[in-house]
């Protein structure tokens, strides 16, 4: 693609050190310059998407609206950009090699021996080049998954090597995050971990233009000249990424060290300066709250936060327009069903609770103990996906009288399955991409909650599961004061909101309203969710 320029984030030393958050910030700064941006993220493992894989281990799988289950940095991209991004922009080992062992099946090979390289570099290669082509790109991300030197990630770093190779000089860009610890004995920032992985980057032919230091603090002087001589970059590309309370501080503190001029000048664009004054007063509301709420989070995976961070960054983004702290609460609702906590204990001192999507039977009667107490005593209370099942159980069981309600995902043989699988979900036995997924719309009803939080009547967010509100139960739990005020605008007829009105906040969506919830614009759901908690 012509006139596309090209940047390429890759990471040393450890994992986990944000480099989704700078590939973001530098998306920000383009963006801002009016470029089209598209953000690429290429993941080593073998799955052909994180869907299939537990959050525990792999954190949250973020849904798009083209129904692509990703790596939870496009949750970051689109946070960052307010953009929509595509399933095809996930590259996997998974997906490549897959792809490459069809076209062999096919014979689209037929003579030759298939390899690496060329034939998976050329499958990577047409893959970036075809987003890029399909975009119409002024500039790419790609950001390469892993640390350099992890063996699966490999491939990945050898196609950038080859395309850097075949463009222009000034239409690539290097930008290298890496780690530089402090140490305490000496008291010095250590620049040595960074050199060994630069030139663990250089042993595969691939220069760093920028060096993108994460430390507690910022790069001092001299440990950027230090950086600068033995990495081979002048002084000014060695940027400090400091340790932050917000990652949404993240563009301002790079910006502030030229980042974004540093990436225009190696890209040969046009340098203006980018207003980030919206920006910046939103970060600071962040840092310096008004007011504050706490919200409990009623989950099964909350050992690992990053299980949940689109609730959190969605809750994060309130705060910032509502200038009011937002403290979240991990509660394990196995405890509460195994009778460790009762829910008063877990929810002291809670002024709103969300019960967030989940999957399985664990934990699931602990979330309905919660949405009972909630309901009761007024509560603010949000579920979203599996929260507003368990909470449409709980209704049906305490205030309809059926007894045992359940969802057969919980009880395969209950008696009254009140939440049961999609009709066209009955069928389906492969895992991997086969839930209802992706963008949908939902109808909203007139004089509604859900018409007030939204401000119309017609609604699309992000779906992603198998089950649903059992269609024979609408009309009892209607007679019994459940709202069923979002109902999907095709033949499905699917339940989609569900809301109660006498009630401070009783709402529940089948949807995932924070994955389409950005730093500029914040999701309404979360928003009168906040805002009720904050009355309270
Ligand atoms: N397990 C439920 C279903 O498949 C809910 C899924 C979710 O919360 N994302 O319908």
């Amino acid at each position: 693609m012509p006139g596309t320029k090209w940047v390429f984030i890759s990471g040393g030393v450890l994992s986990g050190l944000g480099k989704g958050l700078v590939s973001a910030s530098i998306g920000r700064f383009m963006k801002s310059r009016g470029y089209d941006v598209v953000p690429i993220k290429c993941d080593g493992y073998l799955n052909v998407d994180p869907g299939t894989m537990n959050p525990i281990e792999h954190g949250e799988v973020f849904v798009l609206e083209d129904g692509g289950e990703v790596d939870m940095d496009f949750g970051h991209y689109e946070r960052f950009l307010g953009i929509t991004t595509k399933f095809d922009w996930n590259l996997t080992s998974g997906k490549i090699f897959q792809s490459v062992i069809e076209k062999e099946r096919e014979g689209e090979y037929l003579g030759k021996t298939v390899q690496m390289i060329p034939h998976v570099t050329d499958e990577i290669k047409e893959r970036l080049e075809n987003a890029a082509a399909e975009e119409d790109a002024d500039v790419v991300l790609v950001e390469i998954g892993g640390t350099v030197g992890d063996l699966e990630n490999m491939i990945f770093l050898e196609a950038a090597r080859q395309m850097r190779l075949e463009l222009p000089d000034e239409d690539s860009c290097l930008v290298h995050v890496t780690l530089v610890p402090w140490l305490d004995a000496v008291g010095e920032q250590k620049t040595k971990p960074t050199q060994h992985s630069v030139k663990e980057l250089e042993s595969l032919g691939l220069e760093a233009d920028v060096i993108v230091g994460r430390a507690e603090n910022n790069l001092e002087q001299k440990t950027k000249e230090k950086i600068s001589l033995f990495c081979n970059v002048p002084e000014k590309h060695v940027i400090s990424n400091p340790d932050v309370e917000e990652v949404y501080r993240i563009p301002l503190n790079l910006k502030e060290d030229d980042l974004d001029e540093v990436v225009c000048d190696e890209l040969d664009l046009r340098n203006e300066d980018v207003d980030m004054e919206r920006w910046q007063e939103l970060v600071e509301n962040l840092e310096d709250p008004e007011d504050e709420v706490e919200i409990a989070i009623c989950g099964k995976y909350t050992k690992l936060e990053d299980s949940y961070v689109s609730i959190k960054e969605a809750l994060n983004h309130c705060s910032a327009h509502l200038k009011c702290g937002v403290n979240y609460n991990f509660i394990e609702t196995t405890e509460i069903e195994k009778g460790e906590k009762t829910v008063r204990e877990a929810l002291e001192g809670s002024d709103g609770v969300i019960i967030p999507g989940g999957f399985g039977s664990r934990g699931a009667e602990g979330k309905i103990d919660v949405a009972e107490y909630c309901r009761e005593n007024r509560i603010p209370i949000l579920g979203l996906c599996y929260g507003l099942q368990l909470m449409v159980a709980e209704f049906a069981r305490n205030e309809c009288g059926i007894e045992e309600a359940n969802s057969t995902e919980v009880d395969e043989e209950t008696a009254n399955p009140v939440i049961d699988l999609i009709p066209e979900q009955k069928n389906v036995d492969a895992k991997g991409g086969t839930m209802r997924l992706g963008g949908q719309f939902t109808e909203i009803e007139e004089g509604s909650m859900a018409e007030e939080i939204y401000g119309k009547s017609d609604i699309k967010e992000r779906f992603r599961h198998r089950y649903e509100i059992n269609p024979r139960y609408h009309e009892t739990l209607e007679e019994n004061g459940l709202r069923l005020t979002g109902v999907a605008k095709n033949e499905s007829h699917i339940v989609q909101v569900v809301e109660l009105q006498e009630h401070p906040f009783y709402f529940a969506t089948q949807f995932h309203p924070e994955f389409t919830s950005t730093f500029e614009e914040p999701s309404p759901v979360f928003m009168e969710f906040v805002k009720s908690c904050m009355e309270g």
